[in-house]
């Protein structure tokens, strides 16, 4: 019984005064699962999570937590509690009265109500501020409340709609890191909203990304940032450079195309389905290039065209002789060497075959 997925969406779609907010969308959550929604502004994700906790009905498709088919039911018949990004505490009541605040609309003994907000306000580290009043709280310490209140009611999800969005970086980092330590200790699933890719490959055992109310791809941050499906989530999530080609043979796993008139190979997903002679695209992370003086090496021969300097890193801008740009990012390690001595400089570019990858086939 234990295998069943805790959150289960199958065809779930909803439309607004004829925008579709979700269309067509099906992904499950495994117990214990931390899965993001990840898209950019407008891409339906709060739109799905809403109609998980039942606060919007999709228009066709079904909704089912723990196995059970909760489609048509209303909020707090689902076993679920949503954690906003503004937290909206209740500014009367002190820390202990927000966090007990679920415990006593069920009318728990005030003995058992006392242990559970101890014990919960003690997982969420905010030590000894029970009397405060959510105005005398920073940004940081209200958000534990918020998932204090949360996660008091032990529910089998939480769905968090952009919770960290509020706090500045520092602090965001710090409670991304957190905030995944709570959910491995409580346990329970996690689905989560935000627009920050950063944040989502730290946290999450699985990033659904999304764009235009479609999921585009299901992966751990690795398969996401590695071997990203489309060229969508290949320009969404990292940097990458995306190279027009043309398919010279492709083998087991393994590809030969040929870019500004010079073969090289390439890793090939089983997806990107293109036969020999076809035009394809090809994306490559900045950070796995490695620019040498033309003349020394094979690759691709390009002209440097602007090198910035990033501290541990450089990031240069190289013309490939087709008239293409590709960013790379260099480690300054020792002995560094300006920008401004390379630029106008003929070099040649190179990857290990796996690094790059076939997107898709051109139309
Ligand atoms: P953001 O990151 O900006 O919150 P999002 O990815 O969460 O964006 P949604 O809020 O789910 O996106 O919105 C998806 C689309 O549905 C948008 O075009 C939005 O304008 C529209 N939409 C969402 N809620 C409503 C509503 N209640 N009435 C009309 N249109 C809506």
């Amino acid at each position: 019984m234990e295998d069943r997925y805790e959150v289960e969406l199958a065809h779930v779609s909803k439309r607004f005064d004829g925008v579709t907010a979700v269309d067509a969308v099906s992904i499950v959550v495994g117990c214990g699962e931390f899965l993001t929604l990840l898209g950019p502004s407008g891409c339906g994700k709060t739109t799905l999570l809403r109609i998980i906790a039942g606060f919007e009905t999709p228009d066709s498709g079904a909704v089912i937590l723990s196995g059970k088919d909760v489609t048509q039911l209303p909020p707090y018949q689902r076993d679920v509690t949503t954690v906003f990004q503004h937290y909206a505490l209740f500014p009367h009541l002190d820390v202990f009265g927000n966090v007990a605040f679920g415990l006593r609309q069920r009318g728990l003994a005030r003995g058992e109500i006392r242990r559970r907000v101890n014990a919960v306000l003690e997982l969420v580290k905010l030590p000894d501020l029970n009397d405060r009043r959510p105005a005398e709280l920073s940004g940081g310490q209200q958000q534990r409340v918020a998932l204090a209140r949360a996660l008091i009611l032990e529910p089998r999800v939480l769905l968090l709609d952009e919770p960290l969005a509020a706090l500045d970086l520092k602090l965001r980092r710090q409670m991304q890191v957190e905030l995944k330590g709570l959910q491995r200790r409580v346990g329970i699933s996690f689905v989560y909203v935000t627009h920050d890719q950063e944040e989502a490959l730290t946290m999450s055992d699985r990033v659904a990304v999304m764009s235009n109310g479609r999921v585009e791809q299901v992966g751990s941050a690795e398969e996401i940032y590695e071997h990203p499906g489309t060229e969508f989530v290949a320009d969404f999530v990292g940097a990458s450079n995306i190279l027009d080609a043309t398919l010279v043979r492709g083998g087991e796993g393994m590809s030969v195309v040929v870019i500004a008139g010079t073969e090289v190979a390439v890793s090939r997903l089983p997806e990107a389905e293109a036969l020999p002679g076809e035009r394809v695209r090809i994306m490559i992370r900045p950070e796995k290039i490695s620019v040498q003086p033309s003349r020394e090496t094979s690759g691709l021969q390009g002209t440097i065209e602007s090198g910035v300097y990033l501290g541990d890193s450089t990031q240069w801008r190289v013309r490939l002789e087709n008239g293409q740009e590709v960013v790379v990012v260099a480690q300054n390690r020792d002995p560094y060497q300006s920008p401004l001595d390379q630029l106008g400089r003929s070099v040649s570019i190179k990857w290990e075959p796996q690094s790059a990858v076939v997107l898709s086939v051109r139309s």
